[in-house]
This record gives C-alpha cells, sequence and structure tokens, in this order.
C-alpha cells in the first residue's frame, strides 16, 4: 500500500477547497520553513520532534509495483493499494469525476537530490499526462523549470504549476525558511522559475502562503507588481494561522528567527516590535481573532483591510504591465474578492473549470444572481463529500452557524424550514 492519493475531507476543504484531491510523491520535505503547518500532523512527540522528522525527506516509492498500482488507478478505478481503505469510495468516485489532482500538498515534489536522482515525480507526471488527467504541481524547487520538466508539462493539455513564493526579501526567506543551512531556493531562483515557465507558456500562480502581518505585508507591493511584469497567471495569498497543538511554540521559533532577521537589519512591523516579535501573542491582542477547526486564525478585521489591500495591488499591477493576473484570497472570510471561480484560479486552465467547483464559490456566484441560493441548486454542482456538504449548509456552531462564520457577506435566511443563504453587501467589517 503506498498511500498515495488524499481526499482532504475536513469540513474546511468540503467547503472552501476544490483543489482537495493531493497526491505527494516523496514524504517530507526537504525545506526548513519554519511557518509550515505541516509537521503539526505528526506532532506526537511534540514540536522539538515534529519539525526533524518532518525534514527527513525521503522516498514513498519503493519499487515498479507501486507505479503499477497508480497506473491501474487510472486507468480502470483500481483505487486498492493506492489510497487508505476507509478512502477508497472518495478516491474512485473522485478519479471518475477527474477531479484535478494536486500534486505536492505536503511535500516537496522537486526535492533534490532524491527526485535528480530517482525521477519519481517525472514518472508519476508521464502518467497523469498519458491518461489526460487534470493536475497541478505545488513546489519551491526550480528544477521544475528545467529542460525536461518544461518539455513534459507542455506535452500536458491540462496542467498548471504553482510556485510558494512570500517575499523577495531573500534575507528574511533564508531566515525563517531555512534555517540557517540556505538550502531552500532563494527568492531570485524561485521569481526566475515563475517567470520562465511563464514565458513558456504554462499557467502559474504565485502562492503567497502564509503572508505574515507586520512582516511580508510591508514587501507584498513589489513582489505582486515584478509577479505581473513576469506574466505570472495567478496570484493566491493566504495569511498565517498555527495549528493550536504546538502554535506557541512554532511562533517562538518563528520569533527566534525574526529577532536574527532584525540583527541583520531586516524590520518588522511596530505592532509586531511591541509583543517581542511573537506573532501568536500579537494574533491574540485583536478582539476578532479566530479558533476554530485546530487553528488560530489572524483578525478578521485585519484580514478583511489587508486583503481588500492586496487584491487592489493585483489590480494596479494588471494596469501598470497590462497584464491579466488573477487573485484568490486563500482565507475563506474574503472569498468575494476572488477574481476567478476558486482560490487557485485552476478554474482558467483549459480542462479544469468544470472540474472541481468551489461550494462556496458557487453560493456566491447563484446568491449574487438571483438573490438567494438553496441546498438543491448546491445540489447539481459535483462535489464528492456531496451527503457532507448537506450537513454542513445547516451546521449549527456555538455562536452562529458554519458557514456564516467563516464567510463575509454571506447571510443564512430560514425560508420554509428550509435553510438558504443570501447575499448581503454589509456583511464584512471595515
Ligand atoms: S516547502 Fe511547504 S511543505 Fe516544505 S517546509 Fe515549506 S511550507 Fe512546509
Amino acid at each position: 500500500m503506498i498511500n498515495f492519493f488524499r481526499l482532504l475531507d475536513s469540513n474546511r476543504h468540503i467547503v472552501f477547497c476544490p483543489m482537495n484531491f493531493v497526491a505527494d510523491t516523496y514524504v517530507g520535505c526537504p525545506h526548513g520553513c519554519w511557518y509550515c503547518y505541516a509537521p503539526s500532523f505528526s506532532a506526537r512527540g511534540g514540536f522539538e520532534d515534529s519539525f526533524p522528522k518532518f525534514r527527513n525527506f525521503r522516498r514513498r516509492f519503493n519499487c515498479d509495483r507501486d507505479f503499477e498500482k497508480i497506473e491501474a488507478a487510472l486507468e480502470g478505478g483500481m483505487v486498492k493499494g493506492t489510497c487508505s481503505r476507509k478512502q477508497e469510495e472518495f478516491v474512485a468516485k473522485a478519479l471518475e469525476h477527474r477531479h484535478p489532482l494536486r500534486i505536492g500538498s505536503v511535500s516537496e515534489p522537486f526535492g533534490v537530490p532524491l527526485e535528480k536522482q530517482y525521477r519519481d515525480t517525472y514518472r508519476v507526471l508521464e502518467m497523469l499526462i498519458q491518461h489526460d488527467y487534470p493536475f497541478v504541481v505545488c513546489t519551491k524547487s526550480p528544477l521544475v523549470a528545467t529542460a525536461a520538466y518544461v518539455n513534459l508539462l507542455k506535452s500536458a493539455k491540462k496542467v498548471g504549476v504553482q510556485i510558494s513564493l512570500i517575499s523577495l526579501d531573500d534575507n528574511l526567506l533564508q531566515s525563517i525558511e531555512s534555517s540557517g543551512s540556505g538550502l531552500t531556493p532563494s527568492a531570485r531562483s524561485r521569481y526566475t522559475t515563475l517567470k520562465k515557465l511563464s514565458n513558456e507558456g504554462i499557467f502559474t500562480t504565485c502562492r503567497i502562503q502564509p503572508v505574515i502581518p507586520q512582516v511580508t505585508e510591508g514587501g507584498i507591493k513589489d513582489l505582486i507588481f515584478a509577479l505581473a511584469e513576469a506574466g505570472v497567471n495567478h496570484v493566491i495569498a493566504e495569511f498565517l494561522w498555527f495549528p493550536l497543538v504546538h502554535g506557541k511554540k512554532m511562533s517562538a521559533r518563528l520569533k527566534l528567527e525574526l529577532d536574527n532577521y532584525g540583527r541583520n537589519n531586516g524590520s518588522v512591523g511596530e505592532f509586531l516590535k511591541k509583543h517581542n516579535n511573537d506573532l501568536y501573542t500579537f494574533y491574540r491582542s485583536f478582539g476578532d481573532y479566530r479558533v476554530s477547526d485546530g487553528r488560530l486564525f489572524y483578525s478578521k478585521s485585519q484580514i478583511s483591510r489587508s486583503m481588500t489591500k492586496i487584491s487592489a495591488i493585483v489590480s494596479e499591477a494588471n494596469n501598470e504591465f497590462n497584464s491579466n493576473m488573477s487573485f484568490g484570497s486563500g482565507n475563506e472570510e474574503t472569498t468575494f474578492l476572488n477574481s476567478t471561480n476558486n482560490c487557485c484560479g485552476v478554474d482558467r486552465i483549459d480542462g479544469f473549470a468544470e472540474r472541481s467547483p468551489c461550494t462556496v464559490h458557487t453560493m456566491f456566484r447563484i446568491a449574487k444572481e438571483k438573490g438567494r441560493v438553496t441546498l438543491n441548486e448546491m445540489k447539481e454542482s459535483y462535489n464528492p463529500y456531496s451527503e457532507r456538504i448537506v450537513e454542513l449548509w445547516n451546521k449549527e456552531e456555538k455562536q452562529g452557524y458554519f458557514i456564516e462564520n467563516r464567510v463575509f457577506k454571506i447571510k443564512r435566511k430560514v425560508t420554509d424550514n428550509r435553510v438558504e443563504y443570501v447575499y448581503d453587501e454589509t456583511l464584512f467589517p471595515a
């Protein structure tokens, strides 16, 4: 069993993320991002243990038989041995529907030295392309823009490449992404990778995830303008969140790195300085921070203000460079700012649009057009977890309701004992 395909099934993924069909060609990640949430999934040994464990980058596949199983799943829906038993039904449904696959959800698909040596990702991409299967790859590695991979990706009809780049400031990235090792690719090399792939006509996305308030916000305009100049197709931005299981320790580690950055002539905002560079405490200093789904999220009103500014910067950059870069908010609160039908922008890629409609975005579209949206209308859209949608549609929480609590401008309304949602322009913190 290679446990390759996964359909992310948290409540948040089901309602807010249509790119929840994921697969990782390796295990762990060679990069050293201290803001990474992925180690929290294996936090049993505590914070100190989880990061070194996660950075133990290793092969997922042991033999040719593993690849044959993936081939059988793509060819005839024989998913046994490619995912967990409890997900078999859903993975089979997703493959049958050709639900776009995201390669590299919690690992680096082009990490060196493994990918150079074994080419496991190359082999998987070849199979996907042979089956004309829609997919995106997420990476920080410039290896994706070398000749062999570019040629391979260009032979695909339905493909996107997403590069994570949160800032152009290498001094900062050295502190918070490389843990001093210098092994995580520089901002310059990732920027060049985005530019090269965009010039090759491949659909490119820059993932500005996370936006770190008071730390990367100041450089966002320069970054977005540079992306527009490079011909990048889409930008997605999402504010840093902390997994509750080790959020305080993660913040303490980030603080050390930010202190270091300060000693190396870097600077952070005054409000964060007042909290001694401790982002966790800074987050909790706002009256409207959110704790839910096992996470601590940034202040709702700050997200509202900052994300609106970021989306405006994307428009400005498009005017300046005559570019057509779209924008997506990775924070579900500000979904209404998306200029595409989901935050990843993948619906702009040929062959993706009908494959994985975003539930909350579909709600917005219908509610805006018709004044309200009903559950029956939502049932017309594909979602592998359609039964869970019914549950979440009606889900009541301690205070308010699941969807209303997370998304601005959408309001629940009960008519004839039926729950509907209406669009309300005023439900937005100024
Ligand atoms: S590259 Fe992504 S998966 Fe790897 S450590 Fe950084 S944030 Fe985590």
